[in-house]
């Protein structure tokens, strides 16, 4: 019988993971359907019991719900303890399980597809919200020589630093901070370029030939990589290959089998109209 899987948001029209998923399926032979479905922003746990109750067997989520979903799971991987957030349900008849992918498919983006190691790399993440706070300790995990958090809200940064000192030191500064930072990985998991609004970042940020991560995707060359290739970072990406490796990891999650992700991420960017990674 073909197993139901969906992804769940507000809004959640314009989401890639059904086209994504069904690449997947596909590949790799299983049978599986995958569908957006649109959670009132009042009725998460209710819109989550009805696909389960109609032989749901695993979510995706996305904005606004990772937290809810957290909430509602009645376990959970470390890596999703973490990250405070939930961004991959899976159902079975004795438990709701939560994982957070993201952060495994922002590394997996850098390291694998973009050949860019980052052991041993000064790392700077712009941002203090859901998405920053899911990537650190999978950043850590591949023991950079330093991680700084520099947030608009110094407050949010320095709280989200606090959470992973068991870990590593994590700097928490503002932006006038990070000047003659000279990083060799700049991610900005702000929502800044959901608005094409450029962040104020000082000269200097950026090393000779370093990493420049959007994780935003779809929205062309946004300021932030604008700013980056003008500053002398030598390799610019956006999140779309990070979006395709959560799939990826999520995936495995629920079937027991890793997809490949490259050709999905060929066939998504191309239907894209402005390709940004260079
Ligand atoms: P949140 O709303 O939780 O956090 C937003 C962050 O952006 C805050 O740190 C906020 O700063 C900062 N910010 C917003 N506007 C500005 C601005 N104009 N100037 C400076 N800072 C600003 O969002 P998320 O963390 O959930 O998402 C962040 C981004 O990551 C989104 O663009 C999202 O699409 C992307 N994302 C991509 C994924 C992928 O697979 N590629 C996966 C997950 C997220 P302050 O605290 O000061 O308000």
């Amino acid at each position: 019988m073909t197993e139901r899987y969906c992804v769940l948001g507000n809004p959640v029209a314009h989401s890639r993971s059904p086209a994504i998923h069904a690449q997947f399926a596909e590949q790799c032979g299983q049978d599986m359907a995958y569908e957006a479905l649109l959670a009132p922003l009042d009725g998460f746990v209710k819109t989550v019991a009805g696909f389960v109750a109609a032989g749901g067997r695993g979510a995706n989520v996305t904005v606004p719900f990772k937290e809810e979903a957290f909430r509602l799971c009645t376990r959970r991987s470390p890596r999703a303890e973490r990250a405070g957030a939930v961004n991959t349900l899976a159902f079975s008849a004795d438990e709701i399980y939560g994982d957070n992918t993201d952060g495994a498919g922002l590394v997996r983006d850098i390291e694998v597809n973009l050949g860019f190691a980052l052991a041993g790399r000064r790392i700077l993440l712009l941002g203090a919200g859901g998405a920053a706070r899911g990537v650190i300790a999978p950043l850590l995990a591949c023991k950079p020589a330093s991680l700084s958090i520099a947030n608009r809200s110094v407050d949010k940064a320095e709280a989200l630093a606090a959470q992973f000192v068991d870990l590593a030191a994590v700097d928490a500064e503002n932006y006038a901070k990070t000047e003659n930072g000279r990083f060799d990985v700049v991610i900005n998991a702000t929502s800044a370029s959901l608005s094409g609004e450029a962040l104020p970042l000082p000269p200097g940020v950026f090393a000779p030939g370093s990493l420049a991560y959007d994780m935003m995707y779809g929205k062309g060359k946004t300021p932030f990589l604008a700013l980056a290739r003008a500053q002398g970072a030598g390799l610019m990406a956006d999140g779309l290959g990070m979006l395709v490796e959560q799939a990826a990891e999520a995936f495995l999650i629920w079937r027991g089998v890793r997809p490949e992700s490259a050709p999905v991420l060929t066939a998504l960017r191309a239907t894209l109209s402005t390709p940004t990674a260079a």
